[in-house]
């Protein structure tokens, strides 16, 4: 089943303690659309400025992402800065210039609007808003935000969270909307205003997933060397969604979206092994499914129960 996502189309310059690059494609949109293109076809919504070329939009027609409704806008693509320690779940953004983003208003073509799943990326709450009722057909809607939006438009967000399914957010951003610190808790405030699924993420902690059919969390994959940790998240929601669109007639109870979980998780471990969007230019289906296998075996254990005292 397509997907669609709504987000931002970005060049990235990025410095980790392994390297730093100047002028590397990114951007919500981008990391999910590739993350999520391995499993079903992506419609990416967006606009770019006439910096960006051929080169960019060839990484994603490599992997048959449609580009149809990337809006080209004269003015300068979205650009943001950021660095990261040794810390690597704190960033530090340096710089945001929004250019042709800043007045950004999604134009979905037919063929985008009737997609079946849809990924609200982080935009302003109104905009996600009207994207989700224009793809009336969607039937499962998920969307991320940031600080910026919890703390400028909050009520906008919650009114946008009461119509999609699914709120994926950091464990920050969901303290800080709901202003709940316990997790649960957080997300039981967050599944009243309408959503059955909250899914924390917790970068290299993993993710967890609440719903009302209870709780259900993953680690990160254990890798030995992280390169560069932007757009984990994006690529996370990539997996997590295109799953969920390469099981159309599944049944969606908590067993699939723990599945999804699963997908997600290796689709963000692989994107951090490499700057950018590098990675998931040579990455293949053998190795998403080997590192899926290689989650399963390291996440399950085997009960042997013994007298305890009391
Ligand atoms: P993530 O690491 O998953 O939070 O996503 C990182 C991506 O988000 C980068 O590629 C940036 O281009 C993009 N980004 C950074 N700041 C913003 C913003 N204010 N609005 C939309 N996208 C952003």
């Amino acid at each position: 089943m397509p997907v669609t996502v709504v987000g931002s189309i970005a060049f990235d310059a990025v410095t980790t303690p392994l390297g730093s690059r100047d002028h590397m494609l990114g951007g919500s949109a981008v990391h999910f659309a590739l993350a999520a293109s391995f499993f079903d076809t992506v419609h990416v919504v967006g606009p770019v400025g006439d910096d960006f070329g051929q080169e960019e939009y060839d990484v994603l027609a490599a992997r048959a992402v449609r580009t149809d409704d990337i809006e080209r806008v004269a003015g300068q693509t979205f650009f943001w800065r950021g660095e990261y320690g040794w810390d690597l779940n704190e960033r530090r953004t340096l710089d945001t210039q929004l250019g042709v983003f800043a007045d950004f208003v999604p134009k979905l073509s037919e063929e985008s609007a009737a997609a079946d799943l849809l990924f609200l990326a982080n935009i302003q709450p109104d905009l996600q808003r009207a994207v989700r009722e224009r793809c009336r057909r969607a039937r499962f809607v998920a969307l991320d935000s940031m600080n910026y939006w919890i703390e400028n438009a909050r009520d906008s967000l919650i009114e946008t969270i009461g119509v999609v399914d699914c709120v994926m957010l950091n464990d920050s951003e969901l303290r800080e909307l709901t202003g709940e610190p316990n997790l649960v808790r957080a997300a039981r405030q967050i599944r009243e205003w309408g959503p059955r699924l909250v899914v924390a993420k917790q970068g290299q902690y993993g993710a967890a997933m609440i719903s009302q059919d209870g709780f259900f969390a993953l680690p990160a994959f254990p890798l030995e060397t992280v390169v560069d940790p932007t757009g984990a998240g994006d690529c996370f929601a990539g997996g997590f969604i295109g799953y969920l669109a390469a099981h159309s007639g599944a049944e969606a109870d908590q067993d699939l979206f723990a599945r999804a979980m699963a997908y997600g998780t290796a689709m963000a471990s692989f994107n951090v092994e490499e700057f950018g969007v590098e990675r998931l230019t040579h990455l293949t289906g053998d190795e998403i499914a080997h590192r899926v296998a290689e989650l399963q075996r390291i996440t399950q254990f085997s009960d042997r129960p013994v007298a305890l005292r009391t």
